[in-house]
């Protein structure tokens, strides 16, 4: 880890992760840099068996970039993925197959990411046929019977195409297909938003329900969120390609620390109409900047409403404070520091929350 002091995940976790046993997920100064673009830049973090922890950030942070490294999808520019202790980054292809029955990834759109040539049995089936395994042919249909059935489908649409759902089952199915190998760590990568508002708080909740009797660790890459207050056991935000402030859920979203943490947070709709009125929200100016050439020092300091001098040449260390990460100058070793949300407006209402959107 490059900037942190702090341990990845200190202070997050509050059930016994498996006394003696190495985290789901551990990640190590992750880079990913496709030519100039420097998408993601040194992340660190780890996820705890049996855990959610949520990515967040706006369009164009990184943080899809970080879970298709996660899965091998991109081949990192340099960092190390930790697999239940298993480092699957030096693995070549062959030895990585062992280890990829640990990790599964879906995808924001179910249209893109099923193949409608197939039927839903073999989608689903699919990665019990491509990681090999004593199942016969009559044992994976048996299993691809018991996880739709898992993820509230019928066990019959193994006969049906994916263009003959709707958009929630599809997602349903993309959902059966990670699970079908039992993988320790689920990467969901906004697996609602392209879904109807009307059945995404239903994709939501199976996955809840899913994650709680399955026990999967889960890394939950999102905007959305009211859906990370519902799901998440942990918080991580990103900022143009680096983690910004980690820490437990009511950590981050009770008593936010780093400013464009507190800027995000105040801008995300309420459940409780009389707190949407009244809560103060930051407007950021401005458009995250490019990541061909992000900002010198801190890369908030363009949009931060309290940035000092210090801001515009010095990188902040992501260290452990008030029992989270955090990368911000002005916040001291005790956690006090600028709250950028007293500088906001009282302003005109958000738009109301979709109805049912990430709440159940
Ligand atoms: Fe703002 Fe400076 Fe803190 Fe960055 S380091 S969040 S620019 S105050």
């Amino acid at each position: 880890m490059s900037t942190a002091t702090g341990t990845p995940g200190t202070g997050t976790a509050s059930v016994d992760p498996g006394a003696g046993e190495p985290p789901a997920l551990e990640v190590e100064d992750l880079v990913m840099h496709f030519g100039s673009v420097r998408a993601v830049d040194g992340i660190s973090m780890r996820i705890d068996r049996g855990r959610v922890m949520a990515l967040v950030g706006e369009s164009g942070s990184g943080k899809s970039t970080v879970g298709r490294c996660i899965v091998r999808l991109l081949e990192p520019t340099s960092g190390t993925v930790r697999l239940a202790g298993t480092d699957v980054t030096s693995l070549s292809r062959r030895r990585l197959r062992p280890h990829r029955r640990d990790v599964s990834i879906v995808f924001q759109d179910p249209a893109s990411s099923l193949d409608p040539r197939l039927t839903v049995g073999d989608i689903v089936g699919e990665p019990l046929r491509l990681l090999g395994g004593d199942r016969s042919r009559g044992a994976r249909a048996r299993r691809v019977g018991d996880v739709l059935e898992q993820v509230g489908l019928r066990r019959q649409v193994a006969e049906r195409y994916p263009h003959e759902m709707s958009g929630g089952q599809r997602q349903r199915v993309s959902i059966a297909r990670a699970l079908v190998s039992s993988p320790r760590l689920l990467i969901a990568d906004e697996p609602t938003s392209a879904l109807d508002v009307s059945v995404q708080a239903s994709v939501l909740n199976l996955l809840a329900d899913l994650q709680r009797d399955l026990g999967f660790a889960c890394l939950f890459i999102t905007h959305d969120l009211s859906a990370v207050e519902y799901l998440a056991d942990d918080v991580a935000v990103m900022y143009l390609g680096q983690l910004v402030e980690q820490g437990t859920r009511a950590q981050v979203f009770d008593s936010p620390r780093m400013p464009y943490t507190q800027a995000l947070l105040s801008a995300a709709p309420l459940a409780d109409p009389r707190e949407q009125r009244s809560r103060r929200r930051v407007l950021l100016t401005g458009d995250i900047p490019s990541p061909v050439d992000p900002p010198a020092g801190c890369r908030f300091h363009t949009r931060c409403p309290v940035a000092v001098e210090r801001c515009r040449s010095e990188v902040p260390a992501l260290r452990l404070v008030a029992g989270r990460r955090v990368a911000c100058h002005l916040v001291a070793d005790d956690g006090t520091g600028p709250d950028v949300r007293l500088l906001g407006t009282e302003g005109p209402p958000h738009p109301a929350p979709p109805a049912g959107a990430g709440r159940p």
